[in-house]
């Protein structure tokens, strides 16, 4: 999953409204991000395959450190401890839980368009193969998107209509990524993928900073 993972990030802005929503972003993708960097170090493994899945190039055959279930309990708790400890923040185990969680909805929301290459234990790996189905793939990552963001601005209430403005053009910009990358599958480099997944994370992260940046944060 890709831009779903950002619904899962809405949602839970709605409930842990001291954290800015740019750290949210991080943390739903944090073993994505991992992922990235451990590609272009040559520790996890993946093919581009043309035509591989309807809507992913990608044969991710090898990357039991980030998108395997201890792998990305691991990565949860030690983000969740580290983040309760640098943030300052009062109620660390809390913070701590919530952020651990955050990161851990990426493994999660994964399962339904991986095919099975997400490894629980032993030789087992899971995933439904969403990504087998183009409309599918695109239909369920933007109803997890749209469901969380329906459900942050239930409960966050964006103050003024720059703000809600600002919020709906980046959903909509989150909606065409969504669409180019499940239609136009990538065809280049392991590395050069990695790097493109690095730097759309890093913007998505920082846009979401800014549309939050009046809010209490960390
Ligand atoms: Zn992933």
């Amino acid at each position: 999953m890709f831009v779903g993972h950002y619904g899962a990030s809405f949602a839970l802005k709605g409930i842990g409204k001291r954290i800015s929503l740019g750290w949210l972003f991080v943390a739903v993708q944090f073993l994505d991000i991992v992922w990235a960097i451990f590609v272009l170090l040559g520790i996890e493994k993946l093919r581009i395959t043309p035509g591989f899945l309807e809507a992913s190039n990608l044969d991710l055959y090898y990357m039991p450190f980030t998108h395997s279930l201890f792998g990305s309990l691991f990565w949860s708790v030690l983000v969740g401890i580290l983040f309760a400890y640098f943030s300052g923040m009062t109620s660390k185990k809390k913070i701590g839980l919530f952020i651990a969680f955050a990161v851990f909805s990426h493994f999660l929301f994964d399962i339904p368009v991986h095919s099975k290459d997400l490894l629980v234990f032993g030789n087992l790996k899971i995933g439904l193969g969403f990504w087998n189905n183009a409309l599918y793939t695109y239909l369920i990552e933007s109803f997890v998107l749209v469901a969380g963001l329906s459900w942050y601005l239930k409960s966050t209430n964006p103050k003024s209509i720059i703000e809600k403005c600002g919020l709906f053009v980046f959903v909509a910009i989150l909606l065409i990524v969504n669409y180019i990358n499940i239609y136009f599958p990538s065809t280049v480099s392991p590395n050069i993928f990695a790097l493109e997944a690095l730097f759309a994370y890093f913007v998505f992260a920082v846009f979401a900073f800014m549309i939050d940046k009046d809010k209490e944060r960390f």
